[in-house]
């Protein structure tokens, strides 16, 4: 008999990515990074909100489009407040947002972020094996693949866990919120 030990491994991001796009500045691709700050323009019936990204190297502007002349009505008020006072939490979640970046044809740079991953017990059982069922929280679209998180929280090398659990786990797909599954006790 084996009972499994649960627990769920929440994934926060210490940073925003960073995003690659030409600087018409400096004259090639750079990294735009993530001002936090929104510009706000509302004319009449047409509202417009952008987030504002930096290029790292001139400090240029580039106001990446959230609203384009839309009905000030059908943004919800709460949220048009963050905009206003430059909402942090907001910010950081837009940066993460696939889909206007997708819109944007902004290009992500995930490299280099580094993530807190908080373990909680979910079950506290007797468990005569070292298994754990494993639930991924990370609401946010990381781009994280499984296999550099494991050796993140294991210490064990990306090429040993594919030699052990390739055949297990899928450890080249990216992580995805409410992701399960069963590592085992020799890892
Ligand atoms: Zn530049």
């Amino acid at each position: 008999m084996s009972y499994y030990q649960k627990v769920e491994w929440t994934i926060t991001p210490k940073s925003v990515p960073k995003v690659f796009r030409n600087c018409p500045k400096c004259g090639e691709k750079t990294h735009y990074v993530n001002s936090t700050k929104f510009r706000v323009n509302a004319n009449g019936k047409n509202l417009d909100v952008w987030l504002i990204y930096n290029c790292s190297k001139c400090k240029s502007k580039w106001n990446m489009p959230i609203h384009e002349r839309v009905n000030p009505k059908e943004i919800d008020p709460k949220r048009y407040d963050c905009y206003i006072k430059n909402d942090k939490d907001l910010a950081h979640h837009i940066g993460f947002d696939p889909d206007i970046h997708r819109r944007n044809n902004s290009e992500l740079v995930y490299e280099s972020m580094e993530f807190d991953v908080l373990v909680s017990k979910v079950e506290h059982k007797d468990y005569t094996e070292h298994s754990q069922e494993i639930t991924i929280r990370c609401p946010l679209s990381l781009n994280l693949r499984l296999d550099k998180l494991l050796a993140d929280q294991t210490g064990i090398s990306r090429s040993n866990l594919s030699k052990t659990l390739s055949d297990h786990l899928p450890l080249k797909k990216r992580i995805k919120d409410g992701m399960t599954f069963i590592l085992p006790g020799d890892c």
